[in-house]
């Protein structure tokens, strides 16, 4: 049995997922693709993005750990219809051409929102639980909403880096069953071919706090989506893609 001091820890603190943390760091620096240094020993490109662009392309953003205030990215674009960084266009271009290749239809259905937005979207999904039970208080409507939408502040969508992805096969709807198109299985393979990942597995639910988002992509580039991958990030309870960012975020700062 466990100390009962360790057993009121919250779980994300926890000395043995302390130690996860720090192991997924070494794993993390000891990679190839990882750390690049200049001649004069200064740090060069982390998982091949520039120092300055890497601490918000990685950042962790959770329901735990909001954006800083008012965050907008840089170099919006509207090339593909909703707004997203230009950084990420030609990999969203290049991926949907494969798997257009491969007979699957992917396009954007949603991208950049703004903290704004976000906050009208939250406010909506708790008038929904408020307007399904009315015994519930504001808080417990809150708490069941966020198991959907993310809060403002807090929704990897206001990165520019992530896009809700949908197929004709299901009317560009946003739904579970996106999983079973041919476009959201050939996604769910090779997405990280193109530098994205899918944070909201099944298997990450318990920790992410969210439910299944098989449309969800998040931009991370190709040598981290690669070694997530190589993890086996889409099945693990932990580390989740969201877990390995908090350990990349701790190697980063531990380099500065
Ligand atoms: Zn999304």
């Amino acid at each position: 049995m466990l100390p009962l001091v360790l057993a009121l820890l919250p779980i994300a603190t926890s000395p043995a997922l302390a130690g996860g943390t720090a192991s997924l760091a070494s794993r993390l620096a000891s990679d190839p693709r990882g750390l690049r240094y200049g001649p004069d020993g200064s740090l060069e490109a982390v998982f091949g993005l520039p120092p300055a662009e890497a601490g918000m392309v990685f950042y962790p953003v959770s329901r735990s750990r909001a954006l800083p205030d008012g965050y907008a990215p840089p170099d919006l674009v509207n090339d593909l219809d909703h707004p997203l960084r230009a950084l990420v266009v030609s990999e969203l271009r290049a991926m949907f051409a494969a798997a257009e290749r491969a007979g699957a239809d992917l396009e954007v259905v949603s991208g950049y929102r703004p903290a704004t937005y976000q906050a009208l979207l939250f406010e909506r999904a708790v008038q929904r639980q408020l307007g399904r039970d009315e015994s519930l208080s504001r808080d417990e409507a809150e708490d069941l909403a966020a198991r959907f939408v993310a809060p403002p502040g807090r929704s990897q969508h206001q990165l520019g880096t992530t896009a809700d992805l949908s197929s004709w096969e299901i009317g560009y709807a946003i739904r579970r069953d996106f999983a079973e198109t041919a476009a959201g299985r050939w996604l769910a393979e090779h997405a990280w071919e193109y530098g994205f990942i899918l944070p909201y597995t099944a298997a990450a639910e318990p920790r992410t706090g969210y439910v299944a988002e098989p449309w969800h992509v998040r931009w991370v580039g190709r040598p981290l989506a690669a070694l997530l991958w190589e993890a086996g990030y889409p099945t693990s309870g932990y580390p989740t893609a969201d877990d390995w960012l908090v350990a990349l975020e701790g190697l980063m700062e531990g380099q500065s």
